[in-house]
């Protein structure tokens, strides 16, 4: 039976950089539906050029098809054991699909963790955010820099700014998190499987508090 883990928290908050230590310490994947929509976004697939329309605007892509891929992700083989969900789900209707996927393949929801973290940090991280364009790793101009400025540590890659991280597309990233996401907290706190951490403290005191609560729990 698959152990899942849900990140929960706005844009900037630090759910990427927090899956991808959580996935190595509990040897689970990470799955990014941002990730795997910006994949798509390379390869110019079908879904790559819908999604691109919504994401350039800083909009959620429809609920449909983000839960039919989604879904198709956590099919995979690498999932049977769980999965470290980092921006998925986003609505409640996306969190009722997620919960309907997860009883069908008997998967347990172990944690949800939302990262809270105030508004005027959330828009100085996002805005010094670089990302690696081949691996997808993220750099933090001054909380996180790579070793060589503008170059990825892991492949050497050119690091690039995300399009939807530019100050205008930020604000509306916001914005819709409110609208939008941010009901979940409700909706996970009254399923009594949300837990929260302080996201405002540096990289490694999240981690810690996150595993504290993955493993206590
Ligand atoms: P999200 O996936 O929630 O949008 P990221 O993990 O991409 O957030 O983090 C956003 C930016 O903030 C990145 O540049 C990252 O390096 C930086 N960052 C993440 N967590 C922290 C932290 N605890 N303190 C300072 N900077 C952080
Ligand atoms: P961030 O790291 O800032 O939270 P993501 O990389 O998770 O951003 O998402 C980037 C964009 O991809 C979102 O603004 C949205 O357009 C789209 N997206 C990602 N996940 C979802 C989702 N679960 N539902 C709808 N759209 C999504």
């Amino acid at each position: 039976m698959g152990e899942f883990v849900i990140l929960l928290g706005a844009p900037g908050a630090g759910k990427g950089t927090q899956a991808v230590r959580l996935s190595a310490e509990l040897g689970l994947p990470h799955i990014s539906s941002g990730d795997i929509f910006r994949e798509h976004l390379k390869k110019k697939t079908q879904l790559g050029m819908l999604a691109q329309t919504f994401m350039d605007k800083g909009q959620l892509v429809p609920d449909d098809v983000t839960i039919e891929m989604i879904k198709e992700r956590l099919l995979k083989p690498d999932c049977a054991n769980g999965a470290i969900l980092d921006g998925f789900p986003r609505t409640p209707f996306q969190a009722d699909a997620l919960l309907e996927f997860l009883a069908v393949i008997h998967g347990k929801l172990q944690m949800v963790a939302y990262i809270k973290v105030p508004a005027h940090i959330l828009v100085e991280r996002l805005s010094g955010r670089w990302t690696c364009p081949q691996c997808g790793r993220v750099y933090h101009i001054s909380h996180n820099p790579p070793r060589e400025a503008g170059i990825c540590d892991d492949d050497g890659s050119t690091l690039h700014q995300r399009p939807d991280d530019l100050p205008e597309t930020v604000e509306n990233r916001i914005a819709v998190y409110h609208q939008q996401t941010s009901p979940l907290i409700e909706y996970f706190q009254k399923l009594a499987l949300l837990v929260e951490v302080d996201g405002s403290l540096g990289i490694d005191d999240v981690t810690e508090q996150l595993l504290s609560k993955a493993r206590g729990s």
